[in-house]
């Protein structure tokens, strides 16, 4: 049996809740008026975006695109789409897709071009943490919460091999030996 993995703690539940506060305040700013879809990408932001909504107090509507996993790896191989949003339902409506990290940029690249196929009134990108130093293609973060280092991290919804997602604080992991 190998050691468990090391968890060290990078982003407290309160720097985390006010990061979230002030992301709503933008997007609010934004889009109080536009009856906006959030589109979640699962699983990872289900809860950035539970805590997110909660803090709009305007009508709006929320999805679920589901890609194909990689399974623990640290980064994704041939990105599959598994559940995603009828066309009807994107078509000239305004499109916020809700991320919790982007690494190397292909899963959200890949996304943001498949919804833009559907022809939405707008597409912008919010994500909870952004990991730049391992970009392999450029994205456009029009909400931008926490950057992280070149670490792997777990926490807030965001798993290895499906655990850890129920910790309330962000933490960097390695793995034991
Ligand atoms: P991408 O490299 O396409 O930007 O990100 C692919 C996926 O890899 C993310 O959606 C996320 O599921 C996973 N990933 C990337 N970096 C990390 C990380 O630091 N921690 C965890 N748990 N997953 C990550």
């Amino acid at each position: 049996m190998g050691s468990q993995p090391k968890l060290t703690l990078l982003f407290t539940r309160d720097e985390i809740e006010a990061t979230v506060k002030r992301l709503a305040a933008e997007i609010r700013q934004d889009y109080r008026d536009k009856h906006p879809i959030l589109i979640g990408i699962l699983k990872g932001s289900f809860m950035f975006l539970a805590d997110l909504i909660r803090l709009l107090d305007f009508p709006l509507e929320v999805e679920f695109v589901r890609l194909s996993s990689y399974g623990g790896g640290k980064s994704p191989g041939k990105i599959k789409l598994v559940q995603g949003v009828q066309q009807a339902k994107i078509k000239d409506r305004h499109v916020l897709v809700i991320e919790d990290i982007i690494d190397t940029g292909l899963t959200t690249a890949f996304v943001l071009e498949h919804l833009k196929q559907e022809k939405p009134a707008s597409l912008k990108l919010c994500t909870l943490t952004d990991k730049p130093s391992r970009r392999k293609v450029a994205v456009n973060i029009d909400y931008l919460g926490l950057t992280v280092p070149n670490k792997f991290i777990v926490g807030y919804g965001i798993d290895w091999d499906e655990k850890f997602r129920y910790l309330p604080d962000i933490y960097t992991m390695e793995e034991g030996q």
